[in-house]
């Protein structure tokens, strides 16, 4: 049985009601005008809430992962942009504090924790999609620096980030092999954003694609140098992406239950033939089978986010999460959008932004293909 704790109970509290009363009626407000939330932004940084899994000996509040997704959770139930900072800034400090060296983490990862560096993650272009090591971006050593020449796509938060951390081909290589990560100051001389338009959701989030042309990288930004004979620059960062790909996992629980808790309380108000739509049993049994949908979900995501805490992380299990709960909600928040009829097909309605929000989530952190392809892999491996 998985059960929180006082102190994880209590944070958790927290979380919802700054969620609850200072993010909800605002969420709409990113999505009409794209802009980047930076109200929020200011009020997570406030709080701390930038640095939760980031070790105290760099200014973060050393929490596990159980603990950074229930706030992450609570902030999804009303505005994912929001909760996609929050969910951001687990991701890179953690293979930093993984991978990197002890120069990096002290120049970098403070300042993450404080909310005063946000990092992007480059590693998707054009041709590596799924296929990630099939990326084509060039790492080569030249005195001090590496030239970094290449291009990223659907690059999160790229125009808003001041740093990029870079997948590269280190050296002739193919495949996972002769693959590294660097960190690059955005402001490098020849970068070019450009921000991908008329995005579906998350509108205060932009993706970008990002041009290196001979950009230079100090050596000491290596974070993982890639070596042509060996693919740990690839495999050694993956870990901390089955943890955050559950993450995605949490993000998708949180905004199933945002939508659910719109629809059960609009169902007690709204009467058609002479009843409540909460009486009828047609409707009940939707929302029956959206609670076990939901339920199950959490219990796969918090499992696989506790055995990451408890030191035996599970692959097989963080894939299986991440497929249940991203699936999941695409149904549950588009039930719950049939049950307002046609005021849900409005944007005034939040649920018509919940149903855009939620469907990159099946895409992104791995597809929901690629992960059945990892689990198919370990059904088969004995
Ligand atoms: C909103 C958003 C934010 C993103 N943020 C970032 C980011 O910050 N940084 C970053 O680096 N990337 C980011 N991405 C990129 C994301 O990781 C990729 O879109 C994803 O990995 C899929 O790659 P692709 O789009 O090239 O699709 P493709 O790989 O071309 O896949 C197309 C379809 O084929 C399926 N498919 C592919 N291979 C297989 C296979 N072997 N078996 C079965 N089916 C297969 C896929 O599941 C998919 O349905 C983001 C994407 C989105 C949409």
């Amino acid at each position: 049985m998985f059960e929180l704790n006082e102190q994880q109970c209590s944070m958790r509290d927290a979380a919802r009601k700054l969620a609850q009363t200072e993010f909800k009626d605002k969420a709409h407000i990113w999505d009409d005008t794209g802009d980047f939330p930076y109200e929020n932004h200011a009020r997570l940084k406030e709080l701390g809430y930038l640095g939760l899994s980031i070790d105290e000996k760099y200014g973060g509040s050393g929490l596990g992962m159980v603990d950074t997704y229930l706030v992450v959770e609570e902030i999804a139930k009303v505005c994912m942009t929001t909760a996609l900072l929050v969910h951001d800034q687990n991701v890179i400090p953690g293979i930093i504090a993984r991978c990197a060296s002890e120069d990096i983490k002290e120049k970098y990862l403070k300042r993450v924790a404080q909310g005063e560096l946000h990092c992007s993650i480059c590693w998707t272009e054009p041709e590596a999609g799924s296929d990630a090591t099939a990326l084509r971006t060039t790492a080569v050593r030249d005195g001090g620096d590496y030239i970094i020449n290449g291009q990223k796509v659907f690059t999160s938060f790229g125009d808003h980030a001041d740093m990029h951390f870079v997948y590269a081909r280190f050296g002739e290589s193919k495949g996972a092999k002769g693959i590294g990560v660097l960190l690059m100051d955005a402001k490098s001389e020849g970068i070019t954003v450009q921000t991908l338009p008329k995005k579906m959701g998350t509108r205060g989030c932009h993706e970008c694609e990002i041009f290196f042309d001979n950009v230079r990288v100090p050596v000491e930004n290596v974070v993982i140098e890639g070596d042509p004979k060996s693919s740990a620059g690839f495999v050694k960062p993956l870990m901390v992406y089955n943890g955050t790909r559950v993450g995605m996992g949490v993000m998708a629980l949180g905004v199933a239950e945002g939508a659910f808790d719109l629809a059960r309380d609009y169902m007690k108000t709204r009467k058609q033939f002479g009843q409540r739509l909460a009486d009828m049993q047609g409707l009940q049994w939707m929302m029956a089978d959206m609670a076990i949908q939901i339920e199950s979900a959490r219990l796969l995501c918090y499992q696989a986010l506790a055995l990451f805490d408890q030191g035996a992380p599970n692959p097989y299990l963080s894939s299986i999460a991440k497929v249940q709960a991203t699936e999941m909600a695409q149904k549950v928040v588009h039930d719950c959008q049939q049950m307002f009829g046609g005021y849900g097909y409005f944007g005034i309605n939040p649920i018509e932004r919940m149903v855009r929000d939620v469907r990159m989530l099946t895409i992104t952190g791995g597809t929901t293909q690629v992960q059945k392809n990892s689990i198919a892999r370990h059904i088969f491996s004995n």
